[in-house]
């Protein structure tokens, strides 16, 4: 396919595709999606080689939000049966993060609900992150908070976070669409604040909320325009309780296709499989691999993940490593940018507006259709690790 051989070329210049071909790329049929993937994969070993890196969630503090994100077990109204509890801590987080360490862990990501920190808040989360730190020195930490306030994001550099992740989650356009107490605006600041205060950027999307291929595209042309170094794919677990818990949307194959557009777009970043893998990718997670470089090891935030030791069998099954702490995760160009560092060849689209080059993409056949169901039976709800008694699954 001469879309497949374009994008192929364009990933390995770090060269953004045009919006039409990112668009071919979510409407290919179940008949190209190994090409697809093969394509993809090109791209992700030329990048990451076959090197997965393993993330570790501590929910330090678990449902109560007082915002209404309609994908959010968590949310304010939220009639999921979710553990709930306030703030771990230090100590318990950290023990709870050594865990995920010990199960093979590079980076743990310490999220707490919320609109955003208090400033006592960040001396919380400061401590629990020099806690981690002199226990396990190379360790990466990522805080994700909510929205930053002035001058938090350097208090969290300080206290030796290496990243900061908040999620624009979808297109600008819909945003208001899926929650309402706070803004698409609002979410990209944080991100620039993070960044602009030497954190590494984290920030992705989630799939499956009912919107259109050109949101995705959208969302994911918006996250390579905001250079994250990482950027999470969730795939909405319609939690019950929740507004959006009919919307079952996704196919393994969809979610497939998500990942190479993704890869295609943002060919040198972390791209990482986050919260619905088990349950939409479900056997198709190991072919999944070849396009993301990295995965959350063991359980979610609110929910749980298939065991961590089905994780690592699943990454070797495939023909993959574990990454380890001495190998630095993005390629040398990234990792030592200390500005934009993939924006080079076609630079950065603007959502929206296209560009001549789009006018001569390639003509995208139809996906064939398939309903997805709704496997309401592979959600399950996190009763064990953080904010319980039982051991964390790692
Ligand atoms: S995504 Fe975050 S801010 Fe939104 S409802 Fe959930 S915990 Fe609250």
């Amino acid at each position: 396919m001469d879309l497949l051989n374009t994008l192929v070329d364009k990933g390995l210049r770090r060269e953004l595709p045009t919006r039409d071909e990112a668009l071919a790329v979510l409407a290919t049929s179940d008949d190209e999606l190994l090409d697809v993937v093969a394509a993809a994969g090109k791209v992700r070993r030329h990048w990451f080689g076959r090197r997965v890196k393993l993330n570790y969630l501590v929910n330090l503090k678990s449902g109560l939000c007082p915002e209404d994100c309609s994908y959010c077990s968590q949310r304010l109204g939220s009639k999921a049966d979710i553990l709930k509890y306030t703030w771990l801590k230090p100590d318990e987080a950290s023990q709870a993060a050594a865990a995920g360490v010990a199960g093979g862990a590079k980076r743990v990501c310490l999220v707490a609900s919320g609109r955003g920190p208090t400033d006592r808040d960040v001396d919380r989360v400061s401590k629990t992150i020099e806690t981690i730190k002199e226990q396990n020195e190379a360790v990466e930490v990522c805080a994700c908070l909510g929205l930053l306030s002035q001058g938090q994001a350097e208090r969290l550099r300080a206290a030796g976070a290496d990243a900061y992740n908040h999620n624009l989650n979808t297109s600008e356009g819909t945003y208001g669409e899926i929650t309402t107490t706070h803004t698409y605006a609002d979410r990209v600041d944080t991100v620039q604040q993070a960044r602009a205060a030497g954190l590494s950027a984290c920030s992705g999307l989630i799939a499956g909320m009912g919107e259109s291929d050109e949101d995705l595209v959208d969302v994911v042309f918006s996250l390579r325009q905001l250079d994250a170094d990482s950027v999470p794919v969730n795939f909405l677990i319609p939690f019950e309780g929740t507004p959006l818990a009919k919307e079952w949307n996704l196919t393994p194959q969809r979610c497939l296709r998500i990942l190479a557009m993704v890869r295609f777009v943002c060919p040198d970043v972390e791209v990482r499989i986050a919260g619905g893998r088990e349950v939409h990718l479900r056997t198709m997670q190991p072919l999944a691999l070849h396009l993301a470089n990295s995965i959350f090891l063991g359980d979610y935030l609110t929910s749980e993940g298939q065991a961590g030791r089905a994780d690592l069998e699943m990454i070797e099954d495939a023909g993959f490593e574990v990454e380890g702490t001495d190998t630095v995760t993005l390629p040398e160009h990234r990792a030592a940018a200390a500005g934009c560092g993939s924006h080079e060849g076609g630079g950065c689209a603007a959502p929206g507006g296209p560009t001549p080059e789009e006018a001569s993409a390639p003509e995208a056949s139809a996906p064939e259709a398939s309903v997805p169901e709704a496997r309401t039976d592979l959600v399950a709800v996190r009763r064990r690790g953080a904010g319980t008694d039982l051991a964390p699954n790692a």
